[in-house]
């Protein structure tokens, strides 16, 4: 297959950029036209791949990207990304210069950040800036009216700061109790009260919260979960109103198949012995790609059918137990579809007692990207040429 000519290991997530852009344009179909969305891709796109999904949600509708930290602006900018870039976590005041070399939108919620960055920006320098109100999520923020204005005055009184936009975070959107999300939507409106001007972009909705609650859009949303085609939540699985698209998929091929007779083991520990005669497959991947060893136990799809990983799953590799005898070579999906069968991301998170957000992004950069789009290979991130 041509995909084989530029990596050279058959493991590999398919992201499917179709997906994607479907899942923005649902959104946006939701939203008043005055409502913008800014497209979250830090944590390299929850581990879809930074650019590829930045580019499609731009082409999408999107008009602003956010990233957690600035490494990861600076990324996208050096991959040619010109759209605005929000850094959503804190950034050290000393590091203004890069903010304003690479026009990278920061977040500051400090007055004394304030002050230390000033010691630091020259004359002709330029940053955008979006305040951020903890509300209740208790994380990053400004958390009083006085805490508020006396920020807004020091960014109001230095021209090199230009106040761009205000925003919080809700710590409950997804839950289907709405009562924290209501305390938290007062709270901001309250505290929005002591600005003197309201900035360009006023903000606090995540994924669940854009889908759920039309009075907390003011200008734009934060697209993250949705966008990738997973629920923020189990609870809110009925709430979505428009088909969910999951773009990512993981897909590795038997690299060796043996026949154990009863009483053979599999694995480190030998822990895992076969009762009767069986058709064993070995894969490449493991814990070291985000394949964790809690992963043992779990089914994978081959030729159509579920098939348990059998024995401790190794760095690099792990074992299935096979219906029935099936070539080297032979596909095996660990997340996506083979023929009726499904296993989703939810799938992998609940075997993993944690949430979906987590397992893509846990997927390591040594497994190559695969983006598809119009069911056609566009672009390969592999290890060796662009890790
Ligand atoms: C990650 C993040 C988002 C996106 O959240 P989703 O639930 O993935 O939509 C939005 N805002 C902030 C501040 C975030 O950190």
């Amino acid at each position: 297959m041509e995909e084989h000519g530029y990596f050279y290991r058959d493991t590999w997530a398919e992201i499917d950029l179709d997906c994607i852009a479907e899942n923005v344009i649902s959104v946006k179909k939701q939203l008043p036209q005055e409502v913008d969305i800014f497209a979250v891709v830090k944590a390299n796109a929850y581990g879809h791949g930074d650019v590829q999904v930045a580019k499609t949600a731009l082409a999408a509708g999107a008009v602003y990207l956010a990233v957690a930290f600035m490494d990861e602006a600076i990324a996208l900018r050096n991959k040619g990304i010109n759209a605005p870039i929000l850094v959503l976590g804190a950034t050290r005041p000393e590091d203004i210069r890069m903010a304003a070399r690479f026009s990278i939108t920061l977040t500051i919620f400090q007055k004394e950040w304030l002050e230390e960055a000033q010691k630091h920006l020259l004359t002709d320098e330029r940053v955008s800036l979006h305040i951020k109100v903890d509300t209740g999520m208790g994380r990053l923020g400004v958390r009083t009216s006085e805490e508020l204005k006396a920020v807004e005055q020091m960014i109001l009184g230095d021209d090199r700061f230009q106040l761009e936009g205000i925003y919080t975070h809700f710590a409950t959107a997804d839950e289907l109790d709405d009562s924290y999300f209501q305390e938290q939507l007062a709270l901001f409106e309250t505290i929005l009260g002591a600005l003197t001007k309201r900035p360009k972009y006023i903000h606090c909705s995540n994924s669940a919260a854009a889908i759920r609650f039309p009075k907390a859009y003011f200008n734009a949303v934060r697209l993250g979960i949705v966008m990738y085609g997973l629920t923020p939540s189990i609870e809110m699985e009925k709430e979505i109103p428009f088909p969910l698209k999951e773009a990512f998929s993981l897909q590795s091929r038997l690299v060796h198949v043996k026949k154990l007779q009863k009483g053979d083991k599999v694995s480190y520990g030998a822990t895992y012995e076969s009762d009767q005669e069986e058709w064993i497959g070995t894969i490449p991947i493991g814990y070291a790609d985000g394949w964790i060893r809690k992963l043992q136990g779990q089914e994978v799809l081959v030729g159509g059918k579920r098939s348990m990983i059998v024995g401790r799953i190794c760095m690099d590799q792990c074992m299935v137990r096979l219906p029935s005898y099936m070539p080297i070579g032979t596909t095996v999906t660990l997340i996506g579809r083979q023929e009726d069968q499904f296993i989703s991301v939810n799938e992998i998170a609940d075997k993993l007692d944690t949430i979906n957000y987590e397992v893509p992004c846990i997927i390591a950069n040594r497994v190559p990207r695969l983006y598809k789009k119009g069911g056609k290979i566009v672009d390969i991130k592999n290890y060796h040429l662009n890790n």
